[in-house]
């Protein structure tokens, strides 16, 4: 388990690593920001629900960025998580950084509404296979994706 987690960590076969497909079978690509990557979910169980990944390199952690990597990637997340809450209006939005999966550093930007069915709290309660899943059309994805970028172009204006 050990050499598992050493190996991911280092970033052997790391699927968040450039060049990374833009769209893959788990994420739906929204648009590059100035040194992070914006992706929505494909499991669309939270509408809404985007990752945020750090593209210059593999790291895993905040500690292993310079500073002006951590100021560049706390503004690509402000203006993510902004244009987020713009374009869907939530009850409210959770933000992420786990890693326990696929240790690159990323976030995860979750609307959240009273309705949801972990409402009050976290979406990470149990494993991912037992998270509702629910997938949309390539076009709804499109569409989903379209409204997020219009409100990141807004906020960059
Ligand atoms: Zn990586």
């Amino acid at each position: 388990m050990r050499h598992d987690w050493e190996t991911r960590l280092a970033g052997r076969d790391c699927p968040f690593d450039k060049p990374a497909p833009v769209n893959s079978d788990s994420l739906f690509f929204v648009r590059s920001l100035q040194v992070s990557s914006l992706y929505l979910d494909r499991n669309q169980n939270y509408r809404g629900h985007c990752l945020l990944i750090f593209d210059p390199r593999h790291v895993a952690r905040i500690d292993q960025l310079t500073g002006g990597e951590w100021a560049a990637l706390s503004r690509d997340l402000y203006v993510a998580e902004c244009a987020i809450f713009r374009a869907l209006r939530p009850d409210h939005i959770n933000v992420e950084s786990l890693g326990n999966v696929t240790p690159h550093l990323h976030w995860h930007i979750t609307p959240r509404n009273i309705e949801d069915d972990r409402w009050g709290g976290a979406i990470w309660t149990t494993s991912p296979e037992e998270m509702g899943h629910k997938t949309l059309t390539e076009g709804e994805y499109r569409q989903l994706a379209d409204i997020i970028d219009r409100e990141v172009e807004i906020l960059l204006r």
